[in-house]
């Protein structure tokens, strides 16, 4: 069969937009091909077109959990074999489901890269008859990007694995330098390049400055009806800004990465299908998920970069209708995006530090050998030495990312128990207790531990639940039980990595070469943070225009629709005055004021109050409030 017939069957589309079917050639032509495609293009459809016209599996590597399953339910209402790795799955179960995969004929195998870093998973891969191999949301894997992932870097693997397999990257923005970092990282220097336009027309950019942000993005929502996103930084943020927005009447929600996979499930669907129609959520909410009718993103807080800004607004209004993304600002931006985004950064003295705190926390020796495991809880870790905790994350990384260390995320939780009492008051708690599950537990307890009594013993959750058959949720109550009867006392605490493969402790060896990368890596996020800010304060330029000279594209003309001068003056100028003047008519209000209820940018409410001063219908009094002069 071929691809335009494909494309109707299983997709009932038309034709295919530019450039997906050149990108399904080459990968046809098993050919390496780097696309970088807005948000929107159809990325998506240039490998899973391809999947269905040659036998053997297509691996996808995506970064997302949401992300995957969207794709998967998807291709399977579509009739086509898909399936995806779920990233709590015992390895037990993911053998099953690879061997499922390795006789089943499924056209595609969508698998995150974390999954890449375990051998076991690799081993079993292998097997599979994978011969192409698909990396979605490529930029991930440079660090010049927005979004870099140290495990993309992982992905070359597949090239020793699968030598025969043609590779597609795909990402819908990448500078010059991160396009430069994607060839290199998968190895295709000559790889067949795909490239469209950045330019989104239906887009309306818009940079508010808003005393109140809340009641500004309120008073966007209600200014633009439809389904909306709003980005804030903070979770606590999205929480408490999606119950003032409830409180408002609407329908709000909120997203973030600290929810569990399930209620992250059941949020997602309920705005997928508008029962939600407004997601309050941090940016890990929207990436590569396909809803098209987005009328509105609003950002409370700045991204990092143009390109985080570019990709969070580019999930506005996919099906190609009008829709805007709007900017709010605050004096007080400047100095909170610096204490987000760069005083975090790993310095060349927390290196130091970081790296000597660990070597003592877990008492490596010098010369020690790298085969030893370490389970670390970040924030026991930092309360230890005083020290703060997302530079110590982001140091990690860095120390990752330079091969001195690896890191496993884990859900790892780690009981500490300490015996109150001694052991007949235990034996005499085991006799008269009738709780056969807390008696399961204390029995665990004195067998599984010869020191039970004499020392603080650790546990590990998930074995105790299987030996115990019991779930996590009921050791923890059973323990709170013991507790209260004063026979034990516990803690849990979070372990957030696994540390493997740390090198031998040699400091100065160790590290010098990271402090070039450090003070590499701080001068990039600065430059990047301050193209955003210069985005977000210039009330002049064009601000599509602002957008596409990042990346690299120059128009000649403006935009005519977003809310820098050269925009937006001339065409709503009457709107402006006519709202100013119901405004004034019911009550006087100040510029502050005026500029709280009206969201047209400061600057051009100046603009319109000038005006009416000089034609003498309005007047500027003592209270500071403009008055409207009665005809
Ligand atoms: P991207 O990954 O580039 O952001 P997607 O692959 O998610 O974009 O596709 C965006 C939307 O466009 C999807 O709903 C997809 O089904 C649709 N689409 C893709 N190709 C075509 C086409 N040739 N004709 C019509 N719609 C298409
Ligand atoms: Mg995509």
């Amino acid at each position: 069969m071929d691809k335009h017939k494909l494309l109707q069957q299983y997709w009932g589309y038309a034709s295919f937009r530019k450039p997906q079917a050149s990108i399904i050639d080459a990968v046809l032509q098993n050919k390496d091909s780097f696309a970088v495609l807005p948000t929107g293009a159809g990325k998506s459809l240039c490998y899973q077109l391809p999947a269905l016209l040659l036998s053997g599996t297509t691996l996808v590597v995506t970064p997302l959990i949401a992300l995957m399953e969207d794709q998967v339910k998807d291709l399977k209402n579509r009739g086509i074999k898909a399936m995806y790795f779920e990233a709590a799955t015992p390895l037990q179960s993911i053998v099953q489901q690879i061997d499922n995969c390795i006789h089943g004929n499924y056209a595609l195998v969508y698998v995150s890269p974390e999954r890449l870093q375990q051998s076991a998973f690799l081993e079993r891969i292998s097997q599979a008859n994978i011969v192409r191999i698909a990396i979605d949301e490529a930029h991930c894997i440079s660090s010049w990007g927005h979004d870099f992932r140290p495990s993309y870097r992982k992905i070359k693997v597949l090239r020793t694995l699968f030598p025969e397999a043609s590779f597609l990257a795909l990402t819908a923005s990448a500078t010059p330098e991160v396009a430069q970092d994607i060839l290199e990282q998968l190895e295709m220097p000559s790889a067949q390049r795909f490239s469209l336009s950045f330019e989104r027309s239906n887009l309306f950019y818009k940079t508010w400055v808003a005393e109140d942000k809340w009641q500004a993005a309120h008073a966007q929502l209600q200014q633009y009806p439809g389904s909306g996103i709003i980005y804030c930084f903070s979770r606590i943020h999205t929480e408490r800004l999606a119950a003032y927005l409830k409180q408002q009447g609407v329908a709000a929600d909120y997203f973030h990465g600290g929810m569990e996979a399930e209620e992250k499930k059941d949020k997602l669907a309920a705005w997928q299908s508008d029962k939600t129609r407004i997601m309050v959520a941090t940016t890990a909410f929207g990436m590569g998920i396909d809803k098209k009718d987005v009328r509105l993103v609003v950002h409370l807080d700045m991204p990092e970069s143009i390109e985080n800004y570019y990709q969070e607004t580019g999930r506005a209004g996919r099906d190609g209708l009008p829709a805007t993304a709007v900017l709010l600002l605050h004096s007080s931006d400047q100095t909170e995006m610096k204490m987000r985004f760069i005083d975090h950064l790993p310095t060349v003295e927390s290196l130091q530090k970081t790296y000597k705190h660990l070597c003592n926390y877990f008492q490596i020796a010098y010369g020690e050998g790298p085969d030893r495991q370490f389970d670390l809880a970040l924030s026991s870790f930092c309360e230890h030495y005083g020290i703060d905790e997302k530079q110590t994350l982001a140091t990690l990384r860095l120390l990752e990312e330079a091969g001195v260390l690896k890191l496993k995320s884990t859900e790892k939780k780690l009981l500490e128990v300490h015996a109150l009492v001694d052991q007949s008051v235990v034996l005499q708690e085991l006799r008269q207790n009738t709780n056969a599950k807390s008696n399961a537990l204390l029995h665990y307890l004195l067998r599984a531990h010869e020191y039970f009594f004499s020392a603080a013993i650790q546990l590990d959750v998930s074995k105790m639940g299987q030996q115990l058959q019991m779930g996590k949720q009921q050791i923890l109550k059973e323990l709170q039980h013991l507790q209260q009867k004063q026979l034990i006392r516990f803690t849990d605490q979070h372990i957030d990595f696994v540390i493997y493969d740390m090198q031998a402790r040699e400091d100065a060896y160790t590290l010098a070469p990271l402090n070039v990368q450090v003070k590499a890596n701080q001068a990039r996020k600065k430059s990047k943070l301050n193209a955003m800010y210069r985005y977000a304060w210039d009330t002049q330029k064009c601000k599509r225009n602002q957008i596409l000279t990042y990346f690299g594209e120059l128009k000649t003309d403006n935009c005519s629709q977003c809310s820098a001068h050269c925009c937006s003056a001339t065409p709503h100028i009457k709107e402006l005055l006519s709202v100013l003047e119901s405004q004034l008519k019911s009550a006087a209000l100040s510029a502050v004021e005026l500029r709280q209820k009206l969201y047209f940018e400061p600057q051009f409410i100046s603009d319109g109050l000038q005006q009416l001063l000089e034609d003498e219908k309005i007047i500027l009094k003592n209270d500071y409030k403009y008055h409207w002069i009665d005809d």
